[in-house]
């Protein structure tokens, strides 16, 4: 296992199935301390044409090859990330700066998006149409199915190394797609610990070699990923910004695109407080609010306004900091240096129009202190942009209906949570939400890896979770038979 480490050779990166050595690395630092975790080597553009060029050439086989052989593939990486859970928390915890609870919680999740895909192996994947009921096809049946689109470029963020990878090679592997995947740079152990895996799988399981690579890229050594006439789809996560110009450069192929939001909460006059203010300061703050859905506004009704600012207030300033490594530890690092920096540039944007800090506010090297705003002109960044932080802006409304109405300016649209006990409300909200999910009694920062997730308008397009994004990586093709 590619633990993370200081002092030894550089990890190599994966080529069709194979570790491969480059003598050109790059250093994953600690966020928090930035210290040295480990040194990878980096591929180049000769690697990117390796790669892509052994995916094509697997592609048919791999299409033909037993289901089960893919099956067993994803059964062993479910088993191998279970088996070495606390090595890959920690290599989490150390790369993407994520306190180590947190780190476990997506190390459990990575393991059962796995599991998802093994079962996801034994469900149907067509139907006999009965086209004879129409006089015009008398004489005829229909089968159809789906197959996989082909090569499948997949390009991932730092913010859940390893379980935002499982949710793009699993259905790949489900769908017999042959993937070339680029983990964001700051962050590849936990891709390459999966590669670990995957080279086992593919000797085991007989799979052909092509079937994967992994290849921390530079972006220009990437393009092909994104360019290449020879990727059926490129499925990306990360900021809307990039995901929108690569969607762009994406000619002939398919695009998926997971991309960020400003996740709004709404609180109605029914809350019950106790229970909103402890999930609250959870979706607002968990790892440094460094989540496409983490909270970043919340609405509250006016006549809860000022007893949720108090506790807010007393609860964020409660929050522990300390070693990453440590289990009580919450606050965490935003990744860089230049976010940190940004952050706190929009925090003074939005003061200088006259918004009141709550709590935090300040910032030491990469860490913001948790920061709740009040009276915000809804003009700030803080409000209309993705922060990517651990900053929330708190808002007042009087009427439900026009709160939800709030929560739909903008141009973002991944999910919103809702908090009110009232049915037909929350009824009508669902109806009218431009999201791509509505989280009903929690903070919209709760995800089951099981269902469709993705959002709309400028928060991407095309769903995730195994059995969606399976659906992306195939398409029909159609068996029209005239019968004897
Ligand atoms: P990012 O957009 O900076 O990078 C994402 C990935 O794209 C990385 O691998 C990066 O190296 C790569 N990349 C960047 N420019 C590229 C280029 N020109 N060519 C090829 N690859 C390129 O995002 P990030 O900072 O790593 O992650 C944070 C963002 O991800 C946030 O906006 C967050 O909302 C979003 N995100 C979305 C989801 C979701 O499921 N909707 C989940 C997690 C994160």
């Amino acid at each position: 296992m590619n633990e993370p480490r200081n002092d030894a050779d550089p990890i190599p990166f994966y080529v069709a199935g194979a570790p491969r050595v480059r003598p050109r690395t790059l250093e994953v630092r600690d966020p928090a301390t930035g210290e040295r975790v480990a040194q990878v080597c980096q591929a180049g553009p000769e690697d990117v044409e390796s790669a892509l060029a052994a995916a094509t050439a697997a592609r048919r086989s791999l299409a033909l090859a037993p289901v089960h052989r893919r099956k067993s593939a994803l059964e062993h990486l479910r088993d191998g990330v279970r088996a070495r859970a606390e090595e890959l928390a920690r290599t989490i915890a150390l790369e993407a700066g994520k306190p180590i609870t947190w780190a476990r919680g997506e190390v459990d999740r990575a393991g059962d998006t796995f599991d998802q895909a093994v079962a996801e192996c034994s469900r149907p994947v067509g139907e006999l149409l009965p086209v004879d009921a129409t006089p015009r096809s008398d004489g005829y049946l229909c089968l159809w199915r789906r197959e996989p689109l082909g090569v499948v470029s997949l390009i991932t963020p730092f913010n859940f190394p390893l379980n935002l990878v499982a949710h793009k090679i699993a259905p790949a592997l489900v769908a017999g797609c042959p993937f070339v995947l680029k983990p964001a740079l700051e962050t590849p152990l936990s891709a390459l610990a999966l590669g670990e895996l995957l080279c086992e799988a593919v000797e085991r399981f007989e799979l052909p070699a092509g079937t994967f690579s992994i290849l921390p890229a530079d972006n220009e050594t990437a393009a092909p990923l994104v360019d290449d006439a020879r990727v059926a789809l490129l499925s990306f996560t990360g900021s809307a910004t990039v995901g929108w110009q690569l969607e762009a450069r994406a000619t002939r192929k398919r695009v998926a695109l997971e991309l960020g939001g400003t996740a709004t909460c709404i609180v109605d006059a029914d809350a019950d407080l106790d229970d909103v203010v402890e999930r609250l300061v959870g979706g607002m703050f968990a790892q440094a609010g460094q989540s496409c859905i983490s909270v970043q506004r919340v609405l509250v009704h006016r006549s809860l306004a000022v007893e949720l600012e108090r506790r807010l207030d007393e609860r964020t300033r409660a929050l522990r900091g300390g070693s990453l490594l440590d289990d009580d530890t919450f606050l965490a690092p935003v990744l860089r240096d230049r976010d940190a920096e940004r952050i706190e540039s929009w925090i003074g944007e939005a003061v200088q129009a006259g918004a009141r800090v709550v709590c935090g506010g300040t910032r030491s090297g990469r860490f913001v202190a948790p920061t709740l705003l009040a009276d915000v002109d809804p003009r700030s960044k803080v409000v209309t942009e993705e922060v990517f932080g651990p900053v929330a802006t708190l808002e007042v409304f009087e009427d439900f209906d026009e709160a939800v109405e709030r929560a739909n300016s903008g141009p973002f649209g991944l999910q919103v949570g809702l908090f009110t006990r009232d049915w037909p409300r929350a009824l009508r909200a669902f109806e009218r939400l431009d999201v791509g999910g509505v989280v009903l009694g929690d903070v919209p920062t709760a995800r089951a890896d099981l269902m469709p997730y993705g959002g709309r308008g400028a928060s991407g397009t095309g769903r995730e979770g195994v059995h969606f994004a399976v659906q992306e990586m195939t398409e029909p093709k159609v068996l029209l038979v005239r019968r004897p």
